[in-house]
C-alpha cells in the first residue's frame, strides 16, 4: 500500500516510475488469495480513520487529495459497531467519539474528567511530527485515567490494530491509533481489498507508471553513501536517482551492500498474530452476531506480548466484515468471521510441515472455541451445520508471502519517522517509517515521497 501510493504520487509529477513487488500479487500484507475457488482477504477487517467526506484534515480525505482520487472510488461503507469486551464490562462504539465517551462515562463515570483530560492532551499533540518525543501511552493513560481496567481497555484494539511494541506504544502512535479507531471509524468496500488495490492500480496505469509483479530486488547497491542500482532476483541491474523501500528497515538493510546479510537482528519485531477464517452459507446476522469487530481480553490484565506458547489465547479481534451498512441491503453472498491472536514466529517457524499442520487444526479448534466465549451465545450445533469452508493463516504465512522478517506485521518497535536511511537516496516508507494500517502504509507513501524527494529541505 505504501509502494503503490508513493508511485502514485512520484508519477503525478512526471517521474519516471518503477514499482517492483516480489509476490505475484499486490497489496503485501493486505492482499487477497483464492483457495478452492473462492476468494479471500489477507486481512481487512477495516479501513480505518473512516471521516466524512469534507472532515478537514482527516488522514483518509488527504490521501484521496494527494492521490487525485475520489473518494467514491473506494466505496466505503460505515461500520455497524463494534466492542470492547473484558471481563465484568463493555464499551461499545461506532464512527463517533461522542458516543464512545458517553459510554465510557457509563461504564467508568469517576473516569470521566481523566478521559475528558486524556481527549484535551491528544489534542494538542503533534503526532505527526517527524521527531515526536518517546513518551510511553501506558504513562499517559497511567497519569490521566488511574484506571487500569479502562486503561488496558483502550490500548487493547489500539495494540492490535498497530503497535510494534510490547505491552505498550509511543504516545504519537496511540495518538494516531485512537484518532483512527475512535474519532474516525472503520470502513470497507464490499468487494474487500481488491476494490483498493485495483483503484491504486487503475490510477498508476493512468499516469503511465510501470509495475513489475514476481520481481523482487536481490541487492541494494550501495556506493559512497549512495544507492546506485538494483540487482534484481532474475539478474537484471536497474538504475536509479531515488529508491524508495517499504519491506522494513531491518530488510532493507540486509538488501544493502555496504551492510551485513544479518544487520539488525535485534531490531526485528516480536509481534505476530495468527488469524482463524470461518466461512458460513449464513450471514453472521442469523447466527445473532450483529457486531463489526469485537476485541476481547479474558484475563484481569491485558498483556501484550509475543507469547511463550504457539498462541496467546487470552486476548484477540474478532471481525465480521459482512456487519458493515453495505448500500442498498447488499451484503456479501456467504458469511465470515475472522479471529485474529498474538503468536509466537520462532514457535510456529520451527516446525516441522507435518506438525504444522496438525498444531494448525489444534489451534484454529481453541481460538475457535474461545470466540465462541466471548460471543454473544449462538446455536453452536447449527453453526457447525453451516460452515462450508475454513482457513488460517500463522507467523510463519506472513514472513514466506511478504518477506516480513519474524512475520511481524507492525515491523520493528522503533520507528524511523523521518524515512532516512544510511544511504542519501534511499528513503524509508511505509511500516517501518511509523505509519501503520492500510491508511497509514498509503499517508506514509505520500508523505515520504513529498519530504524527501519531490519538495526535499
Ligand atoms: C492479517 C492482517 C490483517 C490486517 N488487517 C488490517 C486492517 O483491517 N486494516 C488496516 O488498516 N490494516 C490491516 N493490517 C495491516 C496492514 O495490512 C499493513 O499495516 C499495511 O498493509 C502495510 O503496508 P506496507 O506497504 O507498509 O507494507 P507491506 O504490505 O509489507 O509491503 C511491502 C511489500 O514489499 C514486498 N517485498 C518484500 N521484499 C521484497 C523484495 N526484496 N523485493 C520486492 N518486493 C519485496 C512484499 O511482498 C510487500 O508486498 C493487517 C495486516 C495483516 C497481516
Amino acid at each position: 500500500m505504501a509502494g503503490m501510493a508513493a508511485a502514485i504520487r512520484l508519477a503525478l509529477f512526471d517521474r519516471k516510475v518503477l514499482l517492483l513487488e516480489r509476490h505475484n500479487v499486490p497489496g503485501g500484507l493486505n492482499s487477497y488469495y483464492a483457495q478452492a475457488g473462492r476468494r479471500f482477504d489477507v486481512g481487512l477487517h477495516a479501513v480505518t480513520n473512516y471521516a466524512p467526506p469534507r472532515a478537514r484534515g482527516a488522514p483518509l480525505n488527504k490521501i484521496f487529495r494527494q492521490l487525485r482520487i475520489g473518494r467514491e472510488e473506494f466505496a466505503l461503507s460505515e461500520q455497524k459497531g463494534s466492542r470492547i469486551v473484558f471481563p465484568g464490562f463493555d464499551l461499545s462504539f461506532a464512527n463517533d467519539l461522542e458516543s464512545f465517551r458517553a459510554e465510557i462515562e457509563s461504564v467508568f463515570p469517576q473516569c470521566i474528567d481523566g478521559f475528558d483530560r486524556l481527549l484535551a492532551i491528544m489534542d494538542d499533540f503533534d503526532s505527526l511530527s517527524s521527531h515526536p518525543p518517546d513518551l510511553s501511552a501506558r504513562q499517559v493513560l497511567r497519569e490521566t485515567l488511574a484506571e487500569p481496567a479502562l486503561e488496558d481497555a483502550l490500548m487493547c484494539p489500539l495494540c492490535y490494530y498497530g503497535s510494534a511494541r510490547e505491552n505498550d506504544m509511543e504516545f504519537a502512535q496511540f495518538v494516531i491509533m485512537f484518532n483512527a479507531l475512535f474519532r474516525e471509524g472503520f470502513g470497507r468496500p464490499l468487494e474487500g481489498v481488491r476494490r483498493v488495490i485495483r483503484v491504486l492500480r487503475n490510477k498508476y496505469r493512468s499516469l503511465g507508471g510501470e509495475r513489475r509483479l514476481k520481481t523482487g530486488v536481490k541487492r541494494i547497491v550501495a556506493r559512497d553513501g549512495k544507492a546506485t542500482s538494483l540487482e534484481l532476483d532474475d539478474g537484471q541491474v536497474i538504475e536509479a536517482t531515488h529508491v524508495v523501500s517499504t519491506i522494513g528497515w531491518v530488510e532493507t538493510q540486509r538488501l544493502c551492500s555496504d551492510r551485513e546479510q544479518d544487520a539488525g537482528k535485534e531490531e526485528i519485531g516480536r509481534l505476530s498474530f495468527v488469524e482463524t477464517i470461518t466461512v458460513t452459507d449464513l450471514q453472521p446476522a442469523d447466527l445473532g452476531w450483529e457486531d463489526t469487530i469485537v476485541f476481547f481480553n479474558t484475563e484481569e490484565s491485558f498483556v501484550y506480548e509475543r507469547p511463550e506458547d504457539l498462541v496467546d489465547l487470552r486476548s484477540g479481534v474478532i471481525c465480521f466484515p459482512n456487519n458493515y451498512l453495505y448500500p442498498d441491503g447488499e451484503n456479501l453472498d456467504e458469511g465470515f468471521f475472522r479471529v485474529t491472536a498474538l503468536a509466537d514466529f520462532n514457535g510456529w517457524a520451527s516446525l516441522d510441515e507435518s506438525i504444522y499442520k496438525e498444531e494448525k487444526a489444534k489451534w484454529f479448534e481453541r481460538l475457535h472455541k474461545v470466540s465462541m466465549q466471548v460471543l454473544p451465545e449462538t446455536d453452536e450445533a447449527r453453526l457447525n451445520r453451516h460452515v462450508i469452508a475454513t482457513d488460517m493463516f500463522t507467523p510463519r504465512t506472513i514472513q514466506h508471502f511478504t518477506g516480513k522478517l519474524g512475520g511481524a506485521v507492525y515491523g520493528a518497535p522503533d520507528k524511523r519517522r523521518d524515512g532516512a536511511t544510511h544511504l542519501s537516496n534511499l528513503h524509508l516508507c511505509g511500516t517501518d517509517q511509523g505509519f501503520l494500517g492500510i491508511v497509514g502504509a498509503m499517508l506514509s507513501g505520500i508523505s515520504i515521497v513529498n519530504q524527501r524527494i519531490l519538495s526535499p529541505s
